[in-house]
């Protein structure tokens, strides 16, 4: 089983992250730790070097603080990305929320520096991991333009079931569920419309755990596989075979 989406840099892990990263050990294959920031990738890029082979880094510019940025952070950002381009294994997460990000050139200005990352995967042909929220549809018409980027991850995928089967037109296109599938009612419905080809799992921890006193951890990618298995009607190992490969492709890990 992989995690193909967590932030194990953030101050939530920094009394135990070590603990964490053992109990990950013990039932998953491997981690992908996605960057939010400057510092923050910086930080996921020292502790994926702390753990070969096992933890694994992702360039990311979190949609959600984006728009806050000076053009020379944005420059600084893409030539860091550009330059360290091979120690990454995907570009992401980046995106747009039109969630939390509700005024027009905000979102204009999001839109602007999405685009800005989507160009680069295009050009250096890279895995892209998308934070699309409340503008799943605006992505997929963004990105489906641009014709060599080799895969392409919507995380957390939380649009209809419309623009999901819009997605999955293409090939090279996944979806990553997280635990949140758990109990959402709207997850667990295109769980079950998705094919397992195009699954992947993930936590995003240390949100999105089952409670909000809880904190989650990459480990417990595994109440997530458990719950598409019961969905699908399809043994936990499959599952985590073919979710298992599929990881594996998209970040050629
Ligand atoms: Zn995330």
């Amino acid at each position: 089983m992989i995690d193909t989406h967590c932030h194990i840099d953030f101050e939530e892990f920094d009394h135990d992250r070590e603990d964490v990263i053992n109990r990950a050990r013990e039932v998953l294959e491997a981690v992908v730790d996605s960057g939010t920031s400057y510092e923050s990738n910086q930080s996921v890029l020292d502790i994926s070097k702390k753990n070969p082979d096992f933890i694994y880094p992702s360039f990311g510019f979190h949609p959600v603080a984006s728009h806050t940025k000076t053009s020379e952070e944005i420059k600084q950002a893409q030539n860091f990305l550009i330059n360290k381009l091979d120690e990454f294994v995907a570009i992401g997460e980046v995106g747009m929320d039109y969630y939390y990000i509700t005024d027009k050139s905000l979102r204009d200005k999001q839109q602007e520096i999405f685009t800005s990352f989507v160009e680069i995967a295009n050009e250096y042909k890279k895995t892209l991991l998308i934070h699309g929220r409340d503008c799943e549809k605006k992505v997929l018409n963004i990105i489906k333009e641009y014709d060599n980027i080799p895969y392409v991850i919507f995380h957390c995928y939380s649009g209809s079931l419309k623009t999901a089967r819009k997605i999955m037109e293409y090939d090279n296109y996944y979806m990553s569920f997280s635990t949140m599938v758990c109990y959402s009612k709207q997850h667990q419905e295109l769980v079950k419309n998705i094919p397992l080809e195009h699954i992947l799992t993930e936590t995003d921890s240390p949100y999105l755990a089952l409670s909000r006193e809880e904190r989650n951890e990459p480990a417990f990618v595994m109440r997530g596989a458990r719950k598409i298995a019961e969905l699908k009607e399809i043994n936990l190992k499959e599952i985590d075979e073919i979710t298992s490969n599929n990881g594996k492709k998209v970040f050629n890990i």
